[in-house]
């Protein structure tokens, strides 16, 4: 492998250029047009085969074929956040209130470095696997990977691993967990309708606060009373709309809220619930409760348990005992390579930036130093996998 790690530290500057660049070229959701032409010229420059337009646009799938056709494919995230930067980096953000601060930028140079790595070992003999290299858009609230999924670009894989970078783990060091990792995400909206009038005179009309005042409240019981408290689940309402004047009783109450869980039959009683709660109680009042659900939702992320020992051996091996550690329990935030996962077993890994800022603090910056550890355990994935 001595060949190898001249490779790696041959690729190296080329990769660190790569991700200042694209971290001054922030893009949010399904708007990665720079970006996706970035990555294309990186592949098209190492002779990489790539199709583009996948996933609303911008996504990009490059392959670098192998002897045999079965396929491990490998991910990386390519959109940005609407934060305004304020790292002071030599090469921060050129684009007002856009902003990498969930390290996509690192994800993007460590996949092309795997695919050019790959491509130059395929040129000595031919990969093991055949390696799949998607660049997808829209992570950020966009749910990106389900087009990816969707639009059939990994049936027929045998594995699928995605790396995120992940601020307070030593640079080097990597994290994983079997089973749940991340939770579900559904987003909706309830509009109350009750009969707005003079606010000293409540039995002319239907007051639609009122009413929402209680189902924000009743909507807790969700979590509380119907599901198991072994199962995590937690329903947020984030969004109070309603009334103009504190004498006028208002026609209309908006409430926006999201819910959360590691289990989808837990995730699909919390859908029925909100539902059901919210049009009782409407009911019981007089007023109507429309409830409409974002179709841009997210499932819980579950690493499959033999992919995630095939990646805790392969990091051992490729970079020491000491390079791996447990993630100690599940995050209720979400991400959209479950829908990968869903399709395809695989694990999703988290990769150490060292004492960070948090991932979307407009302070955060990816850590270069972490680049060729991530490329090394990516190639090591592809190369080793046997399906
Ligand atoms: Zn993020
Ligand atoms: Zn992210």
């Amino acid at each position: 492998m001595t060949d190898f790690n001249s490779i790696v530290a041959d690729i190296l500057p080329g990769l660190v250029q790569l991700r200042h660049e694209l971290h001054a070229h922030p893009e949010i959701r399904f708007q990665e047009q720079w970006t996706s032409d970035r990555i294309s010229e990186f592949l098209a420059h190492a002779g990489i085969p790539h199709t583009r337009g996948h996933a609303r646009g911008t996504g990009i799938v490059a392959t670098v074929a192998g002897a045999s056709a079965t396929t491990v494919v490998l991910r990386a995230d390519i959109d940005a956040l609407e934060i305004g930067e304020r790292t002071g980096a030599p090469y921060a953000s050129q684009i007002a209130g856009r902003m990498h601060a969930c390290g996509h930028d690192g994800h993007i140079a460590c996949l092309c470095g795997a695919a050019l790595a790959l491509a130059r070992l395929a040129e000595t003999s031919p990969l093991p696997n055949t390696v799949k290299f998607v660049f997808q858009p829209g992570e950020e609230l966009g749910a990106g990977g389900r087009y990816i999924v969707e639009e059939g670009l990994i049936d027929g894989a045998s594995a699928a691993f995605a790396l995120h970078a992940w601020p307070g783990l030593p640079v080097g060091v990597f994290a994983l967990k079997s089973g749940p990792v991340m939770a579900s995400a559904d987003w909706f909206r309830i509009t109350i309708t009750g009969r707005g009038c003079h606010g000293a005179d409540p039995a002319a009309g239907i007051d639609p606060v009122v009413v929402a005042a209680q189902i924000v409240i009743a909507l807790q019981t969700i979590v509380s009373r119907e599901i198991d408290p072994q199962n995590p689940a937690v329903v947020t309402i984030g969004k109070i709309e309603s009334g103009a004047a504190n004498n006028v009783i208002p026609e209309t109450a908006v409430l926006e809220g999201s819910y959360r869980a590691l289990d989808m039959r837990v995730r699909d009683h919390m859908t029925e619930a909100v539902g059901r709660i919210s049009r009782s109680i409407a009911a019981a009042h007089r007023a109507t409760a429309e409830v409409v659900f974002g179709d841009d939702y997210y499932i819980p992320l579950v690493n499959d348990a033999a992919m995630t020992d095939f990646a805790r051996k392969t990091i051992v091996e490729t970079l020491g005992p000491n390079a791996v550690v447990e993630i100690p329990r599940p995050a209720m935030a979400s991400e959209d390579f479950a829908f990968y996962l869903e399709k395809v077993p695989g694990s999703f890994l988290v990769f150490g930036m060292g004492e960070a800022k948090p991932l979307h603090s407009p302070y955060f910056n990816f850590n270069d130093d972490a680049i060729p550890h991530a490329v090394r355990v990516l190639v090591a994935l592809a190369m080793q996998f046997r399906g």
